[in-house]
Formats: structure tokens, sequence, C-alpha cells
């Protein structure tokens, strides 16, 4: 730091921040009972309960307190290898049935009996239900993860499987039907949506056989949330997905589509807004109307890109939006007719310049 000085001034000395002391704990909070003041004082954990309770007059000092005692009595400590016995299990999983308290047996350590035991105990004890399901989770998040899905959207479906599972209406349907469908409406809650087409090339399932599981599991989801319509939010995946922003039975949105589609096209996020605002636009006059949301989503990239001086071809965008550049083409000649009410002033202002525009052919 440079001072000024005046003459026969001296130097004002550099004042260091006060360093604050590091952080200690202070040990001298102690617990003793608010009515004996008892010190040191006489405290009894009482496990049945989970209280701490003052030993001489017998006040409820603390509730709800957490075991922390070892959850089993171990009597050899010499073939426990190097895992620590004190604590046993997981937590409760709400995707599995019942509260899983039942009794494992492991396989390996312990006395020459214990592998006969977890024979036997897998024998009595297979929980069939618990098993497929598993072997469901296992498949979904195997699919989700093929699509960099978020956890909330596996989560959510596996939710929607085992509802789905615990109606027993998909009884005799095929598995892979139900996964798939279980999987494209998860996607959609979270606002994520794939097409059938998509779904259908991961999974190897038809797309005829998704749309119809598909149709009968939101069937059966809407009936269910009608039951519960007071309610503003359901729970997906952790997740509180508000009602109102579900599309029910309505189809995917051209416009969500775009903005997928243009980034894996290397299109830049203005040529992304651009066809968002198209695929908008093109639904309130209705040029497109009757198209499916794919090839209006597909026309919609064709034109932004043109607009937007990143021509990408109809070939291209067939690649990844799975349309027929026929397809795309007709649907662009549609929109071509009526550009003049399309493109509006809102993307003129975004740097889109019609002359750029090819003539359909
Ligand atoms: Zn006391």
């Amino acid at each position: 730091m440079v001072q000024a000085l005046s003459p026969g001034e001296l130097p004002e000395e550099h004042r260091q921040p006060e360093k604050s002391d590091e952080w200690q704990q202070n040990l001298n909070v102690r617990l003793i009972c608010r009515e004996c003041r008892d010190d040191p004082p006489w405290l009894v954990e009482d496990h049945a309960s989970g209280d701490m309770v003052c030993g001489e007059c017998g006040l409820v000092l603390q509730e709800r307190s957490i075991d922390q005692s070892s959850e089993w009595r171990t009597f050899s400590n010499d073939d426990q290898g190097n895992d620590d016995p004190s604590r046993v299990g997981d937590g409760p999983n709400s995707l599995l049935n019942g509260a899983q308290l039942n009794t494992n047996i492991a396989f390996g350590d312990g006395g020459m009996r214990s592998n006969d035991l977890y024979r036997a105990n897998n024998k009595s004890n297979v929980d069939k239900g618990n098993k497929q399901l598993l072997q469901a989770y296992k498949q979904i998040g195997a699919l989700c993860e093929g699509w960099q899905l978020t956890p909330s959207v596996v989560d959510t479906a596996k939710h929607l499987y085992k509802d789905a599972d615990e109606s027993r209406l998909f009884k005799g349907k095929s598995q892979e039907a139900l996964i798939a469908g279980c999987v494209f409406l998860a996607c959609r809650r979270n606002n994520v949506p794939r097409s059938f087409r998509e779904v259908m090339e991961l999974t190897k399932v038809s797309k005829k056989e998704i749309g119809r599981t598909f149709k009968l599991l939101e069937n059966f989801l809407m009936k269910r949330e009608k039951v519960r319509e007071g309610q503003t939010s359901m729970l997906a995946g952790g997740v509180v997905v508000a009602l109102d922003t579900y599309k029910g039975s309505g189809t995917a949105d051209p416009g969500d589509l775009c903005a997928r589609y243009c980034s894996m096209l290397d299109m830049d996020q203005k040529a992304a807004n651009v066809a968002t605002l198209l695929a908008a636009k093109t639904n309130t006059t209705g040029s497109l109307a009757g198209r499916s949301p794919l090839s209006t989503a597909a026309a919609c990239i064709f034109m932004a890109g043109h607009l937007m001086g990143q021509p990408k071809t109809a070939k291209e965008i067939q690649a990844v939006a799975g349309v027929s550049d026929s397809t795309i083409r007709h649907a662009y000649k549609l929109m071509w007719n009526d550009k003049e009410k399309i493109i509006t002033e809102e993307i003129l202002s975004r740097g889109a310049d019609p002359v750029k525009l090819p003539r359909p052919s």
C-alpha cells in the first residue's frame, strides 16, 4: 500500500486485522439436570424409550435420543475380517414391499453351520415379489442411465412401476412394455419428454405396444389422482411436481423437443430459442395442424436453422428427430406459405433473416 505523506508526518502503521481464534468446541457446556443441578450429573439413558433421564429426580432431559450402542452382541472378535459388525443393514426402502424387517443370514463368515443356515434361510424365506421388483428396478435404472436421465426421473419411473405392479391391472402384460411405459411417463412428468420412437429404440418394444401400455398406465394414474384432486401437488421421486404442470393426456410439446434436438444438432442457444418460438407460433396459427409434434419440431428446426444462418439439411434433422426428410420438407412448405404470420417481430428482433429462407421445392 502506498501512502502520501506530508513533511514531518509519520507513516501510519499497518493495522493487521485481528486474527479470529480458530473454532473450538466449547467443552464448558454440559448437560445437567435443571431441577437438582447436581454436578457431576447423574444421567441415565433409557434405551427402550429413547429418553435421557436424571437419575436423581427422574426428569426427562432428552427425548428421542439416538441409540449409538451396538445393534448386536459379538462373542468372537477373530473371524470378523475388517468389517464393523456393530451396525446392521439399510434403512427401510419405500420402493420395496414391507418394512424389510426379516432376518437375513450372511453367507461366509461365522461358524461351520452358518452356510447351512444361510441356505435354509434362503429356501424358506424367498420374497418373490421383492425379487421381481428389484429386477424391474435394475432394468429401469439401466434404461435411464442410457439416456443420462437425472435420479429424480429414475425414482419417478420406479414409483410408477410399483404403483402399476400393485394395482394388478397389468398382470399378463409384457414386463418390458410396462417398464418402457413407466420410463416414458416418468420423462414426461419431469419435463424431459422423449418420443415413443426413442423409447422404442431403447427398449426394443414396438411403438404400438408402448403406446397401448402407456394409455392404460395413464388412465390408471389419472383415475387415482382424481381421488386426491384437492391436493395441489404430488410427490414424485422426492420432488414435488405440481399437478397443474403435468399435461395429462396431452401430447409432447414440439417446443420441448426443439430445445433438445437443436442441442443434438450443435446449433447455438439463439437458434434453439427461435425454433422454440416458431413451434409455439405454429401452434397458435394452426399452420401445422394435424402434424405430429415430432414433424412440427423438425420443420421448426429446419426453418430456424436457415433463419439464423446455421442451416441444417433435412437429412441431418432426420437423423436426430427420426422424421423422414420428405415429411420435414412438406411441413416446411406449409410453414413457408404462412411465413408472414409465423415469423413475428420477436423472432426478427433475435437476428432472424427471412431472406435466407430457401424456397420449398
Ligand atoms: Zn434431577
